[in-house]
C-alpha cells in the first residue's frame, strides 16, 4: 500500500499546523510521498505566503524596493522553523531568492518559492528526502504540462526513494525556467505523483472534512458526501463547488486511483472518497447541489422553426462568432433558448443579436438577465422515481418560480434556472427536501 498525501496551505500555515501534519504522516507508514503547499492563512485576516510573494515580486519589478516585503516572508518561515524546534537556517535560500528577484527572474519563479521553502522545512521535519519539483515536473515552453516527460521523470526519481517530499504548484521547463500551475495547483502535483508511482490512494488534506452536499455559505453545516464519482464531482465543480483544482482529477482518474479528501484539523473524520465508479448506494437520493448566479437567457422564436433544418446550428454560430460559449439550449417547437454567462455576453450583446438576425432570421428575440443556475447532481437519481417531482414541489412551497429546466439523458443531474434573488432560497429548499426531511 502506498499513499500520496497533499497538504493545503491552511494545514501548513504555522508550526502548530505542521505538528498536526507530522502526526498524520507518522501515524501511517504508507504515507510515503508528501506534497506541501505554501503556508496559507493563519486566521481570516492573514495573507497567504503565495500572495505575499506575488506582491513582493511586483515591488521588485516596480520600485525595486522589496526588502521589507521579503523580510516579512522570511519571518513567516522562521516562525515555523522555531516553533518546530528545527536546526535549520533559511538565510542562504533567502539570499538566493533576493538576488533572483533583483535580477527580475520571473513571476512564476517568485510564486513557486512558497512551496519550495515549505518543502525544505517539511523534509527536515519528517526526515524524508527533498525532491525539488523543478527536477521532476516538466513544463513545455508555452506553459502547458509535459505529461509524458513528467510521468517518466517522477517514475525514475521515485523508484529508489521510499519517502520523499515534493513541493506542489511548480515545475520547470527543459532549460530550467521555473513554471507554475494556476492557483491551487499543488493538487495537480499530488495527482501527478500518485499516478506516476501508481499509488493506492491520493489523500488530499485540507481544512474541511470532505466535499459537502452544498455550499456552507448557503446551508449551515451541510452534510459531508462520503463517496462521490469523478463525473458527479465534475458536474458540481463546474457549477461552483470548489473542492479540488479542476486539472487534478485527470491524472488519478486515468490511473484509476481514488482521492480521499481529509481534514487536517479533524484527522479521525473519514472525509470524502472520490472514485471512478461505485456500487455503494449514496446516503441521499442526491449527491450534491451547486449553483451560480449571473446567467442570461436569449430566447429566439420563429414560426415553423422545427421544420427548418440547421436552425440550431445557425443560432449557435452567432454566439461562436463572438467567442461566447453557451451553457444550455432548452428548446420548444418554435423556440430555441440559449443560456450564457451574463458578463461574458454583455460585452458582445449587440453583435450577437445582429448575427442572429443575419444567420437565422428569427421573428422575436427576447432576453432575460439575472438568472441563477442550480445543478442537482446524483448517480442515485437514475434509479429513483420522483426526484424531479420532489425538487419542483420543494421549490413551489418555497415560492420560487422556475425559469428553466434541463435534464441530461444520463440522469446524473437536473439543472434548474431561477431568478438570482431566489438562488439561496431554492438551494435551501432542495437541500431540505432531500437531506433534512427526506420526504
Ligand atoms: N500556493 C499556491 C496557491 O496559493 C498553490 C496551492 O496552494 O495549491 O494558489
Amino acid at each position: 500500500m502506498v499513499k500520496v498525501v497533499k497538504f493545503g496551505g491552511s494545514s501548513l500555515a504555522s508550526a502548530v499546523q505542521f505538528e498536526k501534519v507530522g502526526n498524520i504522516i507518522r501515524s501511517d507508514e504508507t504515507r510515503r510521498y508528501v506534497i506541501p503547499s505554501a503556508p496559507g492563512k493563519r486566521d481570516s485576516g492573514d495573507t497567504k505566503v503565495t500572495d505575499m510573494l506575488y506582491d513582493c515580486y511586483r515591488s521588485a519589478k516596480g520600485s525595486g524596493l522589496f526588502e521589507t516585503k521579503l523580510d516579512a516572508i522570511f519571518r513567516r518561515y522562521e516562525e515555523i522553523i522555531k516553533g518546530l524546534g528545527l536546526d535549520l537556517s533559511m538565510e542562504e535560500e533567502f539570499q538566493t531568492i533576493h538576488d533572483n528577484f533583483a535580477k527580475g527572474i520571473g513571476v512564476e519563479y517568485a510564486a513557486s518559492r512558497g512551496e519550495y521553502l515549505n518543502g525544505i522545512i517539511m523534509s527536515h521535519y519528517l526526515g524524508y528526502t527533498f525532491i525539488d519539483a523543478a527536477e521532476v515536473i516538466r513544463f513545455h515552453e508555452d506553459g502547458g504540462l509535459d505529461t509524458e516527460k513528467t510521468d517518466e521523470l517522477l517514475q525514475k526519481r521515485l523508484a529508489d526513494c521510499e519517502y520523499a517530499v515534493i513541493p506542489g504548484f511548480y515545475g520547470a521547463q527543459e532549460d530550467g525556467t521555473v513554471r507554475t500551475f494556476s492557483r491551487g495547483g499543488s493538487d495537480i502535483t499530488g495527482s501527478l505523483v500518485a499516478k506516476a508511482i501508481r499509488a493506492d490512494l491520493y489523500e488530499n488534506w485540507t481544512d474541511v472534512s470532505g466535499v459537502m452536499v452544498t455550499d456552507p455559505r448557503i446551508v449551515k453545516d451541510p452534510e459531508v458526501i462520503d463517496t462521490i464519482t469523478y463525473r458527479e464531482l465534475r458536474e458540481l465543480s463546474y457549477m461552483g463547488a470548489s473542492v479540488l483544482h479542476e486539472d487534478a482529477i485527470f491524472p488519478v482518474r486515468q490511473g484509476g486511483i481514488p482521492i480521499n479528501i481529509r481534514n487536517t484539523n479533524r484527522p479521525h473524520d473519514k472525509g470524502t472518497f472520490i472514485v471512478e465508479s461505485t456500487c455503494r448506494k449514496p446516503r441521499f437520493t442526491i449527491t450534491g447541489i451547486a449553483g451560480k448566479k449571473g446567467f442570461c437567457s436569449i430566447n429566439i422564436e420563429k414560426d415553423m422553426m422545427n421544420s427548418e433544418i440547421g436552425f440550431g446550428r445557425r443560432v449557435l454560430q452567432a454566439f461562436e462568432d463572438e467567442g461566447i460559449s453557451f451553457e444550455h439550449t432548452p428548446s420548444g417547437i418554435d423556440t430555441f433558448t440559449v443560456i450564457v454567462h451574463q458578463e461574458e455576453f454583455e460585452a458582445h450583446e449587440q453583435q450577437v443579436i445582429a448575427g442572429l438576425h443575419r444567420l437565422a432570421q428569427p421573428d422575436i428575440i427576447e432576453m432575460q438577465s439575472e438568472i441563477a443556475l442550480i445543478a442537482v447532481v446524483g448517480r442515485g437519481m437514475k434509479s429513483t422515481r420522483g426526484t424531479a417531482g420532489r425538487i419542483f414541489a420543494a421549490l413551489a412551497h418555497a415560492n420560487v418560480n422556475v425559469r428553466m429546466i434541463d435534464q441530461g439523458s444520463s440522469e446524473l443531474n437536473i439543472i434548474i434556472g431561477v431568478d438570482n434573488r431566489d438562488f439561496e432560497t431554492a438551494v435551501k429548499a432542495i437541500y431540505d427536501i432531500f437531506v433534512i426531511t427526506r420526504i
